[in-house]
């Protein structure tokens, strides 16, 4: 007789800016072990690369390329998916900001209170002119390639990226239909402020972070810290 062979539970969770309804399954041993390799890694390149595959696979290939999902949902996924396999709590060791304390203070946390705000999700309609404008799209996970890059380079690369159309006052016109090059010319025909307009939306484009408020153990102070990032929520 075979040994037995537990049957892998399943899960649901909606991601909150795609609206995407994924199936998943918990991490298993074996795959879970590469994650922790991957987190003593600094590169993340290769941190990201690590993630997309795990998504792909507990997601039953649903999702065949985590890179394409906007940045904030596959935080996300990932934490639903982590709060399956590993536990609702994570331990953190928070250092004080508190001038010469330093001190490190030990911190649960639960990950279920951990969510995207989606209360003040930016207007996808960009207006530049009376006659012209663009109607954005949430910056996807696999533009974090360009944040390694030179600050003015990422933006506008990542920006780019996220126009979804653009239209005046005859057409619109859909950019995957137009080269790279000619995405550089409208941009470049743009002024400034215009730029910034856009650069708006990605700032107030919703992400991953909580935050954490407590009494320093050692020097008794308030401390305050945002927590941003996969990497603070293994
Ligand atoms: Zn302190």
């Amino acid at each position: 007789m075979g040994l037995p062979v537990q049957k892998v539970p399943e899960y649901f969770c909606e991601l909150p800016l795609s609206g995407l309804k994924v199936k998943f399954r918990p991490f298993l041993v074996g795959e879970q072990k590469t994650l922790l390799l991957m987190q003593e890694s600094e590169e993340q390149g290769l941190i990201f690369n690590a993630v997309q595959t795990l998504i792909k696979e507990v997601t039953f290939g649903e999702i065949s390329d985590a890179g394409k999902l906007p940045m904030a949902d596959l935080e996300y996924l990932f934490l639903q998916i982590r709060i399956k396999s590993i536990g609702e709590t994570t331990k953190l060791n928070l250092i004080c900001q508190v001038d010469e304390c330093g001190a490190s203070n030990p911190i649960d946390l639960d990950l279920n209170d951990v969510q995207i705000d989606t209360s003040n999700i930016p207007d996808m309609k960009v207006e530049l002119s009376e006659e012209l404008g663009v109607i954005m799209k949430f910056p996807t996970a696999d533009l974090q390639k360009y944040a390694d890059a030179e600050e003015s380079d990422a933006f506008i690369n990542i920006l780019k990226s996220s126009i979804d159309t653009i239209y005046d006052a005859e057409d619109t016109y859909d950019t995957k239909d137009y080269a790279d090059r000619e995405m550089d010319e409208f941009l470049n025909s743009l002024s400034l402020q215009q730029v910034e307009k856009m650069g708006e939306f990605l700032n107030n484009t919703p992400t991953l972070s909580h935050i954490i408020k407590y009494k320093c153990i050692k020097c008794q102070k308030k401390n305050s810290v945002m927590l941003k990032g996969l990497e603070n929520f293994f």
